[in-house]
Protein backbone atom coordinates (compact mmCIF):
# COMPACT_ATOMS: atom_id res chain seq x y z
CA UNK A 1 0.00 0.00 0.00
CA UNK A 2 1.61 3.45 -0.91
CA UNK A 3 0.95 6.29 1.74
CA UNK A 4 -2.22 7.42 0.81
CA UNK A 5 -3.11 4.19 1.86
CA UNK A 6 -4.23 3.03 -1.83
CA UNK A 7 -3.49 -0.13 -3.09
CA UNK A 8 -0.31 -0.42 -5.68
CA UNK A 9 -0.93 -1.49 -9.26
CA UNK A 10 0.84 -4.90 -8.59
CA UNK A 11 -0.53 -5.44 -5.01
CA UNK A 12 -3.00 -7.83 -4.15
CA UNK A 13 -4.43 -7.55 -0.42
CA UNK A 14 -4.88 -11.10 0.42
CA UNK A 15 -2.87 -10.76 3.26
CA UNK A 16 -5.20 -8.06 4.68
CA UNK A 17 -8.53 -9.88 6.72
CA UNK A 18 -11.57 -11.34 5.01
CA UNK A 19 -13.91 -8.95 4.32
CA UNK A 20 -17.18 -8.20 6.61
CA UNK A 21 -20.41 -8.83 4.65
CA UNK A 22 -22.71 -8.40 7.78
CA UNK A 23 -24.96 -5.84 5.98
CA UNK A 24 -25.13 -7.81 2.84
CA UNK A 25 -26.38 -11.08 3.81
CA UNK A 26 -28.23 -9.76 7.10
CA UNK A 27 -29.49 -6.67 5.28
CA UNK A 28 -30.26 -2.85 5.24
CA UNK A 29 -29.90 -1.72 9.50
CA UNK A 30 -26.27 -4.19 9.68
CA UNK A 31 -23.54 -2.23 9.24
CA UNK A 32 -19.94 -3.96 7.85
CA UNK A 33 -17.27 -3.62 10.76
CA UNK A 34 -15.02 -3.01 8.22
CA UNK A 35 -16.33 -1.05 5.04
CA UNK A 36 -14.07 -1.21 2.46
CA UNK A 37 -11.16 -3.01 3.31
CA UNK A 38 -8.79 -0.53 1.93
CA UNK A 39 -9.33 2.71 -0.40
CA UNK A 40 -9.17 1.52 -3.81
CA UNK A 41 -8.68 4.49 -6.36
CA UNK A 42 -10.31 2.44 -9.29
CA UNK A 43 -12.90 0.25 -7.49
CA UNK A 44 -14.17 -2.55 -9.56
CA UNK A 45 -18.21 -2.92 -10.13
CA UNK A 46 -18.54 -6.81 -11.61
CA UNK A 47 -21.18 -8.54 -12.45
CA UNK A 48 -20.56 -12.52 -12.52
CA UNK A 49 -22.94 -14.43 -15.22
CA UNK A 50 -22.73 -18.11 -16.44
CA UNK A 51 -25.54 -21.78 -15.32
CA UNK A 52 -25.79 -22.43 -11.85
CA UNK A 53 -22.39 -24.66 -10.71
CA UNK A 54 -20.27 -23.34 -13.11
CA UNK A 55 -17.51 -21.68 -10.99
CA UNK A 56 -18.68 -18.35 -10.51
CA UNK A 57 -18.43 -18.71 -6.20
CA UNK A 58 -15.20 -19.59 -6.72
CA UNK A 59 -14.15 -16.97 -9.01
CA UNK A 60 -15.81 -14.40 -7.18
CA UNK A 61 -13.86 -15.23 -3.74
CA UNK A 62 -10.42 -15.39 -5.84
CA UNK A 63 -11.28 -11.88 -7.82
CA UNK A 64 -12.44 -10.23 -4.85
CA UNK A 65 -8.43 -11.55 -3.33
CA UNK A 66 -6.89 -9.38 -5.90
CA UNK A 67 -9.75 -6.39 -6.85
CA UNK A 68 -10.68 -5.29 -3.06
CA UNK A 69 -14.16 -6.05 -4.05
CA UNK A 70 -17.03 -7.33 -1.86
CA UNK A 71 -18.62 -10.49 -2.94
CA UNK A 72 -22.06 -10.24 -3.09
CA UNK A 73 -24.03 -13.40 -3.66
CA UNK A 74 -27.97 -13.16 -3.70
CA UNK A 75 -28.03 -17.38 -3.08
CA UNK A 76 -25.68 -16.64 0.02
CA UNK A 77 -28.18 -14.54 1.44
CA UNK A 78 -30.97 -16.89 0.99
CA UNK A 79 -28.94 -19.32 2.58
CA UNK A 80 -27.94 -17.21 5.83
CA UNK A 81 -32.43 -16.49 5.71
CA UNK A 82 -32.14 -20.24 5.89
CA UNK A 83 -30.34 -20.38 9.51
CA UNK A 84 -33.38 -17.81 10.84
CA UNK A 85 -35.76 -18.89 12.87
CA UNK A 86 -39.57 -18.82 11.88
CA UNK A 87 -40.79 -15.90 13.29
CA UNK A 88 -37.20 -13.82 12.26
CA UNK A 89 -38.25 -14.41 8.89
CA UNK A 90 -40.72 -12.58 6.72
CA UNK A 91 -44.03 -14.18 4.73
CA UNK A 92 -42.29 -13.19 0.97
CA UNK A 93 -38.87 -14.66 2.60
CA UNK A 94 -40.62 -17.88 3.66
CA UNK A 95 -41.70 -18.18 0.23
CA UNK A 96 -38.60 -17.52 -0.91
CA UNK A 97 -36.79 -20.56 0.80
CA UNK A 98 -39.60 -22.97 -0.36
CA UNK A 99 -38.48 -21.96 -4.28
CA UNK A 100 -35.15 -21.82 -3.50
CA UNK A 101 -35.22 -25.62 -2.00
CA UNK A 102 -36.83 -26.68 -5.38
CA UNK A 103 -34.13 -25.40 -7.36
CA UNK A 104 -36.78 -22.57 -8.69
CA UNK A 105 -35.96 -19.01 -9.21
CA UNK A 106 -37.17 -16.58 -6.56
CA UNK A 107 -39.87 -14.22 -7.77
CA UNK A 108 -38.11 -10.84 -9.26
CA UNK A 109 -40.26 -8.76 -6.62
CA UNK A 110 -38.99 -10.89 -3.55
CA UNK A 111 -35.27 -10.68 -5.38
CA UNK A 112 -35.47 -6.68 -5.80
CA UNK A 113 -36.55 -5.91 -2.04
CA UNK A 114 -34.48 -7.72 -0.86
CA UNK A 115 -31.47 -6.49 -3.39
CA UNK A 116 -33.02 -2.73 -2.66
CA UNK A 117 -32.71 -2.85 1.24
CA UNK A 118 -28.75 -3.91 0.54
CA UNK A 119 -28.34 0.10 -1.57
CA UNK A 120 -25.64 1.02 0.82
CA UNK A 121 -23.47 -2.22 -0.67
CA UNK A 122 -23.75 -1.22 -4.06
CA UNK A 123 -22.85 2.19 -3.22
CA UNK A 124 -19.85 0.98 -1.79
CA UNK A 125 -16.70 2.58 -2.30
CA UNK A 126 -14.63 -0.38 -2.31
CA UNK A 127 -16.99 -1.39 -5.67
CA UNK A 128 -18.99 -4.87 -5.66
CA UNK A 129 -19.06 -8.01 -7.50
CA UNK A 130 -22.35 -9.46 -7.59
CA UNK A 131 -22.17 -13.58 -8.26
CA UNK A 132 -25.93 -14.91 -9.09
CA UNK A 133 -27.87 -11.44 -9.34
CA UNK A 134 -29.16 -10.17 -11.81
CA UNK A 135 -30.78 -13.80 -12.89
CA UNK A 136 -33.65 -12.65 -14.88
CA UNK A 137 -34.34 -9.52 -17.26
CA UNK A 138 -36.42 -7.66 -15.10
CA UNK A 139 -33.70 -7.79 -12.86
CA UNK A 140 -30.78 -6.38 -15.02
CA UNK A 141 -33.42 -4.02 -16.14
CA UNK A 142 -34.08 -3.00 -12.52
CA UNK A 143 -30.57 -3.21 -11.73
CA UNK A 144 -29.65 -0.66 -14.65
CA UNK A 145 -32.13 1.94 -12.87
CA UNK A 146 -30.79 1.05 -9.47
CA UNK A 147 -27.32 1.95 -10.67
CA UNK A 148 -27.75 4.76 -12.78
CA UNK A 149 -30.00 7.20 -10.40
CA UNK A 150 -27.11 6.50 -8.13
CA UNK A 151 -24.56 7.58 -10.52
CA UNK A 152 -22.92 4.18 -10.31
CA UNK A 153 -21.31 2.69 -13.52
CA UNK A 154 -20.46 -1.07 -14.06
CA UNK A 155 -17.10 -2.10 -14.60
CA UNK A 156 -17.49 -5.41 -16.54
CA UNK A 157 -19.90 -8.48 -16.80
CA UNK A 158 -18.02 -11.48 -16.97
CA UNK A 159 -19.42 -14.60 -18.85
CA UNK A 160 -18.36 -18.03 -17.80
CA UNK A 161 -19.18 -20.54 -20.64
CA UNK A 162 -18.97 -24.59 -20.29
CA UNK A 163 -20.61 -28.19 -21.70
CA UNK A 164 -23.51 -28.71 -19.50
CA UNK A 165 -22.53 -31.93 -18.55
CA UNK A 166 -19.37 -30.47 -17.11
CA UNK A 167 -21.61 -28.28 -15.38
CA UNK A 168 -23.06 -31.26 -13.31
CA UNK A 169 -20.29 -33.00 -12.61
CA UNK A 170 -18.61 -30.17 -11.07
CA UNK A 171 -22.28 -29.51 -9.42
CA UNK A 172 -22.21 -33.56 -7.84
CA UNK A 173 -18.78 -32.60 -6.19
CA UNK A 174 -19.01 -29.51 -4.84
CA UNK A 175 -19.35 -29.00 -1.18
CA UNK A 176 -19.80 -25.74 1.07
CA UNK A 177 -18.82 -24.62 4.26
CA UNK A 178 -21.38 -24.52 6.46
CA UNK A 179 -19.99 -21.33 8.83
CA UNK A 180 -18.07 -19.32 6.59
CA UNK A 181 -19.29 -20.64 2.60
CA UNK A 182 -15.96 -21.69 1.33
CA UNK A 183 -16.66 -23.45 -1.71
CA UNK A 184 -14.92 -26.86 -2.39
CA UNK A 185 -14.76 -29.81 -4.57
CA UNK A 186 -13.89 -33.37 -4.10
CA UNK A 187 -11.94 -34.19 -6.89
CA UNK A 188 -10.82 -30.44 -7.85
CA UNK A 189 -10.61 -28.16 -4.69
CA UNK A 190 -10.45 -30.70 -1.84
CA UNK A 191 -9.53 -29.86 1.61
CA UNK A 192 -6.53 -30.73 3.66
CA UNK A 193 -8.67 -32.80 5.95
CA UNK A 194 -11.64 -34.60 4.41
CA UNK A 195 -14.85 -32.29 5.16
CA UNK A 196 -13.45 -29.82 6.93
CA UNK A 197 -13.28 -26.26 5.96
CA UNK A 198 -9.62 -25.15 5.75
CA UNK A 199 -10.47 -21.72 6.47
CA UNK A 200 -12.47 -22.38 9.74
CA UNK A 201 -12.99 -25.62 10.13
CA UNK A 202 -15.58 -26.38 10.47
CA UNK A 203 -17.59 -29.15 8.37
CA UNK A 204 -18.38 -29.03 4.35
CA UNK A 205 -21.75 -29.73 3.51
CA UNK A 206 -23.47 -30.53 -0.02
CA UNK A 207 -26.07 -27.77 -0.77
CA UNK A 208 -29.58 -28.97 -0.67
CA UNK A 209 -30.61 -27.59 -4.21
CA UNK A 210 -27.65 -29.28 -5.10
CA UNK A 211 -29.20 -32.56 -5.03
CA UNK A 212 -29.84 -33.93 -8.41
CA UNK A 213 -33.69 -33.12 -9.24
CA UNK A 214 -32.85 -29.44 -8.04
CA UNK A 215 -30.31 -29.74 -10.53
CA UNK A 216 -32.23 -30.16 -13.16
CA UNK A 217 -34.68 -27.18 -12.31
CA UNK A 218 -32.05 -24.79 -11.87
CA UNK A 219 -30.47 -25.51 -15.20
CA UNK A 220 -34.13 -24.87 -17.11
CA UNK A 221 -34.62 -21.76 -15.66
CA UNK A 222 -30.85 -20.53 -16.12
CA UNK A 223 -31.84 -21.44 -20.24
CA UNK A 224 -35.61 -20.02 -20.23
CA UNK A 225 -34.87 -16.94 -17.66
CA UNK A 226 -30.56 -16.21 -17.25
CA UNK A 227 -29.12 -17.00 -20.39
CA UNK A 228 -31.29 -13.91 -22.36
CA UNK A 229 -28.71 -11.56 -20.06
CA UNK A 230 -25.33 -12.07 -22.03
CA UNK A 231 -27.24 -10.62 -25.07
CA UNK A 232 -28.87 -7.70 -22.46
CA UNK A 233 -25.03 -7.11 -21.78
CA UNK A 234 -23.40 -7.66 -25.16
CA UNK A 235 -25.61 -5.03 -26.21
CA UNK A 236 -24.89 -2.53 -23.96
CA UNK A 237 -20.53 -3.32 -24.42
CA UNK A 238 -19.87 -4.85 -20.96
CA UNK A 239 -20.06 -8.33 -21.69
CA UNK A 240 -16.59 -10.45 -21.68
CA UNK A 241 -16.80 -14.42 -22.08
CA UNK A 242 -14.69 -16.58 -20.23
CA UNK A 243 -14.08 -20.46 -21.10
CA UNK A 244 -14.64 -21.58 -17.65
CA UNK A 245 -12.65 -25.01 -18.30
CA UNK A 246 -10.11 -25.93 -16.26
CA UNK A 247 -8.79 -25.44 -12.43
CA UNK A 248 -10.43 -22.66 -10.59
CA UNK A 249 -6.70 -21.40 -11.34
CA UNK A 250 -6.32 -21.19 -14.88
CA UNK A 251 -9.70 -20.00 -14.91
CA UNK A 252 -8.92 -17.22 -13.10
CA UNK A 253 -5.77 -16.22 -14.59
CA UNK A 254 -8.38 -16.47 -18.18
CA UNK A 255 -10.81 -13.81 -16.23
CA UNK A 256 -7.66 -11.71 -14.75
CA UNK A 257 -6.02 -11.18 -18.36
CA UNK A 258 -9.38 -10.72 -19.78
CA UNK A 259 -10.12 -8.26 -17.46
CA UNK A 260 -6.61 -6.34 -18.18
CA UNK A 261 -7.37 -6.43 -21.96
CA UNK A 262 -10.97 -4.82 -21.76
P1 LIG B 1 -26.99 -19.55 -6.18
O1 LIG B 1 -26.18 -19.84 -4.98
O2 LIG B 1 -26.65 -18.23 -6.82
O3 LIG B 1 -27.00 -20.69 -7.16
O4 LIG B 1 -28.51 -19.37 -5.67
C1 LIG B 1 -29.19 -20.41 -4.99
C2 LIG B 1 -30.68 -20.25 -5.18
O5 LIG B 1 -31.12 -18.99 -4.62
C3 LIG B 1 -31.16 -20.23 -6.62
O6 LIG B 1 -31.34 -21.53 -7.15
C4 LIG B 1 -32.49 -19.48 -6.47
O7 LIG B 1 -33.49 -20.32 -5.90
C5 LIG B 1 -32.15 -18.43 -5.42
N1 LIG B 1 -31.63 -17.20 -6.05
C6 LIG B 1 -30.40 -16.63 -5.83
N2 LIG B 1 -30.27 -15.50 -6.51
C7 LIG B 1 -31.41 -15.34 -7.21
C8 LIG B 1 -31.87 -14.34 -8.13
N3 LIG B 1 -31.11 -13.30 -8.46
N4 LIG B 1 -33.11 -14.50 -8.65
C9 LIG B 1 -33.91 -15.54 -8.31
N5 LIG B 1 -33.53 -16.50 -7.47
C10 LIG B 1 -32.29 -16.41 -6.91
Amino acid sequence: MNKNGLLTQNETIAALPKHDRTAWLKGGKHSCLMPPRAQISKPSRIILLGAPGVGKGTQAELLCERLGTCHLSTGDVFRAAKCCSDNELSPAMKNALDYMRRGDLVPDETVLNMVGERLKCLNCSGGFLLDGFPRTVAQAKALEQLLESHGVKLTSVFNYDLPIEKIVARISGRRTCASCKAVYHVATRPPKIADTCDQCGDKLLQREDDRPEAVKVRMEAYENSTRPLIEFYQQRGLLITIEAEGSPEEIYQRTWRAAKAS
